[in-house]
């Protein structure tokens, strides 16, 4: 294939190891990976962090994680379905958690509408729980947490108002007040439930430890879905961090930080066989099949994620 070298453009390599050009209008495909600059000092932050948690192999792999994508381009720069090459899964990592929650979203809010459509006379309301701040091991306060949530679903006043529930965990740190842990539900509710009660059914069971306990109605379903999947998928905010609290967030590693209750359990929401998935192609995007911008042939190829990201025309944190 002939390729053309543009002056000032940064080159790369087709797969037959040919330069390919980039035209100075930049790559026209969306990259859904393509990261801001304040992202990609977070990423490094969270990295330097690992390492001097001792963690070395792990902050290995999150550097490497989509560093270079795979992608179908053609010889004028137009690029299509990059794939990163390497992921490493790590829960901190904002590169995957964002993956996560964009494929999360994509499965459960087709069953949660189906859900709707079944049980017309239900409200979708969101519910959000706190308790107050504490400087215990992050381990011990989401046990205590669950228990007492689970305690909460236990009893009459939840089974007679809430049909079904899904629900994100989440935890903010704070240097003079230790970990501030919340949930966030989105329910489908059978009958009235006033916030008071609700309220100071929370602080029963918890103790004495609740704090606030909001229930407000949701207006459309998407922003509902969109509220609760943020938080345990959401890239944490690790700038106030300190490499202990990496090696306690790691003590977390195997649980869950959202769950389904009641008529929707079941609905799988916290899946890690997510990332294995590879995206779909349409049919059109293959190896030789003309670019759909251009008409010239496609081929595959591998890139840089800088080179990604510039080409994707700057860094616009979208
Ligand atoms: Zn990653
Ligand atoms: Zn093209």
């Amino acid at each position: 294939m002939q390729t053309t070298r543009h002056q000032s453009q940064s080159t790369i390599l087709g797969r037959n190891g040919k330069p390919l050009a980039l035209p100075r209008s930049g790559f026209t495909s969306l990259d859904t990976d393509a990261r801001s600059v304040g992202e990609a000092q977070a990423k490094s932050h969270l990295i330097g962090l690992i390492r001097h948690a001792g963690l070395k192999e792990l902050a290995e792999k999150v550097e490497e994680c989509c560093s270079e994508y795979r992608a179908f381009a053609c010889i004028n720069g137009h690029v299509f379905d990059p794939v990163p090459v390497f992921r490493c899964r790590y829960r901190l990592c904002s590169d995957c958690a964002r993956e996560r929650q964009r494929r999360t979203f994509a499965r459960v809010y087709p069953s949660l509408l189906e859900f709707r459509r079944r049980y017309q006379h239900d409200r979708v309301v969101l519910i959000t729980l706190t308790v107050r701040s504490s400087r215990d091991p992050l381990a011990e306060i989401d046990t205590r947490f669950k228990k007492w949530f689970a305690k909460l679903r236990r009893t009459k006043e939840w089974k007679t108002r809430i049909r079904g529930a899904v629900a994100g965990f989440e935890f903010t740190h704070n240097k003079r007040h230790g970990w501030h842990y919340h949930c966030h539900i989105l329910a489908f509710r059978k009958a009235w439930w006033p916030q008071p009660e609700i309220a100071s059914l929370w602080k029963e069971v918890t103790g004495g430890a609740g704090r606030i306990a909001d229930i407000r109605e949701v207006r459309k379903l998407r922003g509902g879905v969109e509220e609760v999947l943020k938080y345990p998928f959401k890239p944490a905010d690790v700038g106030n961090w300190t490499p202990d609290l990496i090696l306690e967030f790691d003590g977390l590693r195997r649980r869950k930080l959202s769950e389904c209750y009641g008529e929707l359990r079941g609905l799988k929401i916290d899946s890690e066989d997510d990332l294995d998935a590879e995206p779909e192609h349409s049919g059109v995007i293959c190896v030789g099949a003309p670019c759909p911008q251009c008409g010239e042939a496609l081929m595959l190829v591998t890139l840089l994620r800088e080179l990604l990201v510039v080409g994707y025309g700057g860094c616009d944190s979208s």
